[in-house]
């Protein structure tokens, strides 16, 4: 089913989900997909480790999901550490599994390289990775990244983020999903010029409920996500405290989402960070 028909209803939610690396966490996750599946969400969606170091585990969970669950399942893929070539056999074997919609990623960096280093024959960017996909495999759907903060490497701000996420839309992507934001502002204006630059297809919100500020503030630094003041002033004096930093993270996304939701958004993306309680009280705050 492509992206647009499963928005046709209304505002839906996705879930982002990673792939555990012990058994034990992939219990959990089964269990947290349980619980997700209660809220009719519209896909979830399973990421694609760095370096590409997560393309086993990201397989085995993200072409089981339909099967157990009945929820859409969305591969995430990047181009790290692959050629075009080795890309395209994964393609294939999705399509074998029967999945039919990937999140098509640049990836980020590995840790131990200055810059993204581009492999023989493969991509220095998603556009490429898109491309592709519309080439081999039409009939999948395809989602991209794009970031209303800017993405950190991006060299003209958001007009780059904005030509790029155009061309992602002319390559063949159907759909695209935010980096995560605690100002809405900051999206509307985003979502306004891109729809003036001529990109139409649905922007999904991401949604980051905090479950532990540090780590927030840590993932912020490094994604180029800011922290307004007034975020940073309620959670700074419980920073240590999780179950406090919880209710107030989920107290802040729903009323985010709840804003969102009357300007339109076509859906909510949460990075579930494979725990479901918040998005479920969430969700179940906003009736959606
Ligand atoms: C919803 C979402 C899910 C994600 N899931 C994962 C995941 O599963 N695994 C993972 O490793 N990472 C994931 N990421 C992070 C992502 O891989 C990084 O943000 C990465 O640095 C950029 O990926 P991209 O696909 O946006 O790259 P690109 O679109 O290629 O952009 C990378 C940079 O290049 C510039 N650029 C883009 N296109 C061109 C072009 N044609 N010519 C010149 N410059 C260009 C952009 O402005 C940007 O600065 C996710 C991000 C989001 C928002």
């Amino acid at each position: 089913m492509k992206f647009k028909q499963l928005y046709q209803q209304g505002p839906r939610l996705s879930c982002e989900f990673f792939p555990p690396k012990t058994d034990q966490g992939e219990k959990n996750l089964w269990r947290c997909l349980d619980e997700l599946k209660k809220l009719d969400p519209a896909y979830f969606s399973v990421t694609y480790g760095a370096g590409g170091s997560t393309q086993d585990r990201t397989k085995n969970i993200v072409t089981q999901i339909k099967e157990r669950t009945g929820v859409e399942a969305v591969a995430h893929l990047t181009c790290v550490g692959s050629s075009s070539e080795q890309l395209g056999a994964l393609l294939d074997d999705y399509a074998q599994a029967g999945m039919t919609h990937i999140l098509a990623l640049r990836g980020d960096k590995p840790e131990d390289q200055a810059s993204f280093q581009v492999e023989k024959s493969g991509f220095a960017h998603a556009t490429a990775l898109v491309r592709l996909i519309a080439k081999t495999h039409a009939d999948f759907a395809v989602a991209v990244a794009t970031y209303p903060e800017g993405h950190p490497e991006s060299k003209h701000g958001l007009d780059d983020d904005i030509r790029y996420l155009k061309m992602k839309q002319d390559e063949g992507a159907t759909l695209a999903i935010t980096q995560y934001f605690f100002d809405n502002e900051v999206f509307y204006r985003f979502r306004d010029k891109a729809v003036a630059a001529g990109v139409n297809l649905p922007i999904i919100p991401g949604i980051m409920p905090i479950l532990n500020f540090t780590q927030i503030k840590r993932f912020s630094a490094m994604c180029g996500t800011s922290i307004p003041v007034s975020l940073h002033d309620k959670m700074t004096p419980v920073e240590d405290d999780l179950d406090a930093v919880k209710a107030i993270g989920i107290a802040v996304a729903t009323a985010q989402c709840a804003d969102l939701l009357k300007h339109d958004v076509a859906g909510l993306h949460f990075y579930t960070l494979n725990k479901a309680d918040a998005t479920c009280q969430i969700v179940k705050v906003l009736g959606l």
